[in-house]
């Protein structure tokens, strides 16, 4: 029986682990992947994590996991599948690789990448359509390649494949980014990128690999055939919330419902980093987040024991 069970080994869960050492408590950090460090580990450079400006995401991201590790945390690879809460207000997290039973559960599976669902999307993945600059970009040296969307992903997607690339298009569907300012100036600065503005993408073609990117201008309906070599996805992510949305109540787009304090409709699961609602996911608000759930934590197991 465990203190409490981790889900998830990014920012959130590997912070929440240190936490969790420091207070002795008895835990363990389950994540489905071989690989921990979460979503930051596909980002090329994180410049606003304090202390460390400049690092590149995977270093960061395998920075948190040597740290946790370091202070004992054990991480085991396995999927959750779901929460049964027993009689005695214990839990058992159902997972790939067996049952795990805790006073307590720390939700911290994070977000996956949102896919556009367009035709040629699914058929070209790995054949050009990529959600990862940073895994795929080195193949399209001295190519061209789409990046959709407008956000941080999009915008330091096309920042670091217009290092490689000859000429990088960038397709947002308004005529504004989202992405913070210092990007936005960056890639006004950068020769090789050019924006596409007011513009979604409505097919990704090629045979056998992209050859081109269709695009349909929302004002004036036009559409147009972008010669590319790679479409680089970037339009915001998805909670990974679907094995425990029976246990804990999301909101309509499937967020755990959860405030800074990162307490759930149901008491002793806490929820903590992307995978809950809140104004701003970074890897800064997702650290504190997994320190917040310890704490959460460290009060439920007091208030259960008087
Ligand atoms: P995001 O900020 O939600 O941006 C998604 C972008 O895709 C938006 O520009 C959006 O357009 C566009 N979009 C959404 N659905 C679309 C569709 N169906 N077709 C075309 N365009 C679509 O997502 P993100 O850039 O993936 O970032 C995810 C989160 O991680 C954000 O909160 C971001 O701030 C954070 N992040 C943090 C760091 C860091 O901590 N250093 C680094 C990277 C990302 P609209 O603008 O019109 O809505």
């Amino acid at each position: 029986m465990y203190d409490t069970v981790i889900v998830g080994s990014g920012a959130a869960g590997l912070s929440a682990a240190i936490y969790a050492s420091r207070a002795e408590l008895d835990f363990v950090v389950l994540e489905r992947e071989a690989l921990g460090g979460g979503q930051i580990i596909n980002t090329v450079s994180v410049d606003n994590y304090p202390g460390l400006p400049g690092t590149g995401g995977f270093e960061l991201g395998q920075k948190f996991e040597e740290h946790a590790k370091k202070l004992g945390a054990r991480i085991e690879e396995a999927s959750a599948t779901g929460i049964e809460k027993k009689a005695d207000g214990t839990f058992t997290v159902l997972t790939s690789a067996g049952e795990y039973d805790t006073r307590t559960v720390i939700l911290a599976a994070g977000a996956t990448h949102s896919r556009l669902g367009v035709p040629g999307e699914e058929e070209l993945a790995g054949a050009g359509v990529s959600y990862c600059a940073t895994c795929d970009g080195a193949f399209f040296r001295g190519k061209t390649a789409v990046v959709v969307g407008g956000g941080d992903v999009a915008a330091g997607d096309a920042l670091f494949l217009a290092r490689g690339c000859s000429r990088v298009y960038v397709v947002h569907r308004r005529d504004s980014l989202r992405a913070a300012a210092v990007l936005a100036s960056q890639m006004g600065r950068t020769p090789n990128i050019e924006m596409k503005w007011n513009s979604v993408v409505t097919e990704i073609g090629g045979n056998g690999r992209v050859e081109y990117v269709r695009l349909r201008n929302v004002q004036t309906g036009e559409e147009t055939d972008l010669p590319a070599d790679a479409c680089f996805i970037a339009v915001g992510i998805v909670p990974q919330t679907d094995a425990f949305s029976r246990t804990v109540r999301v909101d309509e787009k499937g967020y755990i419902v959860a405030g800074e304090d990162t307490v759930t409709s149901e008491p002793g699961i806490f929820a903590a980093g992307d995978i809950r609602t809140k104004r701003l996911r970074q890897v800064v608000t997702a650290a504190a987040d997994g320190a917040n759930a310890v704490t959460a934590v460290q009060d439920f197991l007091v208030r259960k024991q008087r």
